[in-house]
């Protein structure tokens, strides 16, 4: 899949853009607070729905203005397409190919992998960013997944609800938690299976993209940290039942679930190290590089191309090895990456330099 344009209107610090890509390594290039970050803030809204740095849309309107317009075409093997997002007057609008789509129609049309620096997090930071980089990738091969992981949510809510209701010596009527615990061990299933199967899939991926980016010094083993290990349905939904039924008196003291898919972590072994607790800075960094370019092997397997890879200020505390592999990866994917680095211009086939929401380009 690659990236044709980008177009914004009143978008940030953006007054009006429109940028062309080309396939390989396309490089934002400008100082601190210019522009260069809201550009793939706005392209991978498309891809995810919603902006990654969690920005509502009034945040997102550029200051003194009352709403924003985005437009990105693409092209897979199969033909060019377009899909616009604006908002406008307090009200959403979503376009494909010029035709009205909602969110779930948007979803998946558009593919593209983010780094982005905060996704250092996800090696040292609480299960809660492993799990939110799982539930991510999932989706991107996988859009129905949201909705499953959403439904086990919403169960889980009704069920802490009444846990702690409990917990504050209310009375409960334990038929209803211990069907609350059936319809919850179902949708743990649905989620633990689906992220099984994609760890699966997924982890060897990401073990050559470990050893290649560290040339070879470095190896990376992912494990799914969960209450069940077994592969099929009903065996994973026995486990669930016995954990929720079988320590409810326990979790009616806690006044929450301790149990299920909203526990669960990864395991990262760094060349045999418990990479959580001892990766160094440079370790973090490349060991995301290595989760997201796999994040893209895989997809390109599921999907049959590749997704966009949009890389926001990687390309620092990476030596120059790990940097020249990063930046040949280019070939037959395409690269959006950001840097105030001057240096970094020679391995770019497109150069966009940023000052102040504006933006030149220099195809070389
Ligand atoms: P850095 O190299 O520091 O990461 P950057 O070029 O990526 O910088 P951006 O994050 O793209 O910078 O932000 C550029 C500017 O946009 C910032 O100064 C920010 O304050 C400004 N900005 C953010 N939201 C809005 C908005 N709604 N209206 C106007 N300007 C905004
Ligand atoms: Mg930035």
């Amino acid at each position: 899949m690659i990236l044709s344009s980008f177009r914004a209107h009143q978008f940030r610090n953006i007054g009006d853009c429109e940028l062309f890509f080309t396939p390989g390594v396309n490089l934002l290039i400008g100082e601190n607070a210019q522009g260069k970050t809201n550009v793939l803030e706005g392209i991978y809204l498309f891809a995810r729905g919603k902006s990654f740095r969690g920005g509502a849309e009034r945040e997102l309107t550029k200051f003194g203005t009352d709403g924003f317009s985005l437009g990105i075409t693409f092209r897979d093997e199969r033909r060019e397409q377009a899909l616009t997002y604006s908002f406008e007057g307090g009200s959403r609008r979503r376009e494909k190919n010029g035709a009205p789509v909602r969110l779930g129609e948007m979803l998946g049309v558009f593919r593209a992998v983010l780094f982005y620096p905060e996704h250092l997090q996800i090696v040292k930071g609480a299960p809660e960013k492993r799990r939110e980089f799982l539930n991510v990738a999932v989706a991107g091969v996988e859009p129905a997944y949201l909705g499953l992981y959403t439904k086990y949510a919403k169960i889980l809510e009704n069920r802490n609800a009444l846990l702690k209701q409990a917990s504050k010596g209310l009375p409960v009527d334990r038929e209803e938690l211990v069907a609350w615990s059936e319809s919850l061990a179902l949708a743990a299933t649905d989620v633990y299976l689906r992220r099984r199967a994609y760890l699966l899939g997924f982890t060897p991926r990401a073990e050559e993209q470990m050893s290649a980016i560290s040339d070879e010094k470095e190896t990376l083993l992912l494990t799914l940290e969960a209450d069940t290990d077994k592969e099929t349905p009903e065996a994973v939904a026995d486990d669930y039942r016995a954990c929720f039924l079988s320590h409810l008196e326990r979790e009616c003291a806690a006044g929450c679930t301790l149990f299920g898919p909203h526990r669960d972590d990864i395991g990262i072994l760094l060349s045999g190290l418990d990479a959580r607790v001892y990766a160094s800075q440079g370790q973090q960094r490349s060991i995301v590089l290595a989760l997201k370019l796999a994040e893209g092997e895989y997809n390109r397997e599921k999907t049959g191309d590749y997704p966009v890879f949009l890389l926001d200020d990687v390309l620092s505390e990476l030596d120059a090895s790990r940097r020249a592999y990063l930046l040949g990866a280019g070939g037959e994917r395409q690269l959006i990456v950001t840097s105030c680095e001057e240096t970094m211009c020679g391995a770019a086939e497109n150069i966009i330099r940023v000052s102040g929401g504006n933006y030149v380009s220099a195809y070389r």
